[in-house]
């Protein structure tokens, strides 16, 4: 499969304050992340609150402008660019809270309709003519252009922003925890419509989401986030079937699987997510496996035993 969008060593870092007696700490919230995505594909970024997974979804969507590193969408690097003519449009984002990103004084139809009304000479007749198309087939029903997003359920909500986010028709859409704020049956509903529109309009999607469940579902690549950095990537099938990281592991063994008894073979994932990496390895403040090279060293991504990239000193010990 033919790539269509390559993060290359996407890096955000932030200046704060150390402590009461002065001076600046560089907080790394992403540091050196990178990926392929193919047309169509889906790629699931994964890893509790604060691992990182929203700060990059929202440097491959451009709202917030990366530290350093590229984004090259059909050849073209769109990381740094400020040129409106860019392709850089061709890269959405859809939140995981619509009722914040839809402007309440908005109506529906005219929330759907404004990425035309700001990249294109189209006239609003036109516009109209093409919001009202995109909501026949993501919803809700075109007759209801000119209500306000507080009169429609989650689900529906999120069927607008959706709609929004598809008007300019992107290559890549950033899916942040898009239904983790809807109810079961209905997060089952977005998930079909999403993948449905994924092979209807050959969308690749980044999709951001805690829940490996989830994730299972929709995903066909998947990178798991710890303290900024990427700790494993593959195929969905051999990171959620066999994983290496203890992270990875820790992870997939926290969630619930309704076709697989709850077996505990290791000790629970205990304590959270530093919001300053420690030394060495960012997770050994949380491995079981730790030891002084983990404390000292940095562990850099690297194949084991024929597999994709895992960042671990001791692999062959964890097994
Ligand atoms: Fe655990 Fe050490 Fe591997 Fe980090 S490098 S995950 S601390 S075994």
């Amino acid at each position: 499969m033919s790539p269509v969008f390559e993060v290359r060593n996407l890096s955000r870092h932030y200046s704060i304050r150390r402590g009461f007696l002065g001076g600046r700490d560089v907080l790394k919230a992403l540091d050196g992340v990178s990926f392929v995505l193919g047309k169509g594909q889906t790629l699931a970024v994964v890893g509790e609150s604060g691992c990182g997974k929203t700060t990059l979804a929202k440097q491959v969507a451009l709202v917030d402008p990366p530290t350093e590193g590229h984004l090259f969408l059909g050849g073209e690097d769109v990381a740094l660019t400020s040129d409106p003519a860019s392709p850089r449009r061709k890269i959405q984002i859809v939140f995981q809270n619509a009722l914040e990103a839809l402007s309440p004084r908005q109506t529906v139809g005219a929330s759907i309709a404004e990425p035309l009304a700001i990249n294109t000479t189209l006239s609003r007749p036109e516009r109209r003519e093409r919001a009202q198309a995109m909501m026949v087939r993501v919803g809700p029903q075109p007759e209801h252009y000119g209500r306000y997003p507080h009169m429609f359920s989650g689900g529906q909500r999120q069927r607008i922003a959706i709609a929004r986010a598809l008007m300019l028709r992107p290559l890549v859409v950033v899916a942040d925890e898009p239904v983790s704020a809807l109810d079961l049956s209905v997060q089952a509903q977005i998930l079909n419509l999403l993948m449905d529109l994924r092979d209807e309009f050959a969308l690749s999607y980044v999709f951001i989401s805690h829940d490996l469940g989830v994730v299972r579902h929709i995903a066909d690549d998947v990178m798991v986030m710890y303290a900024g950095r990427a700790v494993e990537q593959g195929t969905a099938y051999t990171v959620l079937s066999a994983p290496r990281h203890p992270y990875t592991r820790a992870l997939l063994e926290a969630t619930p699987r309704a076709d697989r008894p709850r077996r505990r073979e290791r000790p629970p994932l205990v304590g959270e997510v530093p919001s300053i990496p420690p030394p060495g390895c960012a997770f050994h403040t949380r491995c079981p496996y730790v030891d002084n090279v983990c404390r000292r060293q940095r562990p850099e991504p690297r194949v084991f035993e024929g597999r994709e990239a895992a960042a671990c000193h001791h692999l062959e010990k964890v097994g």
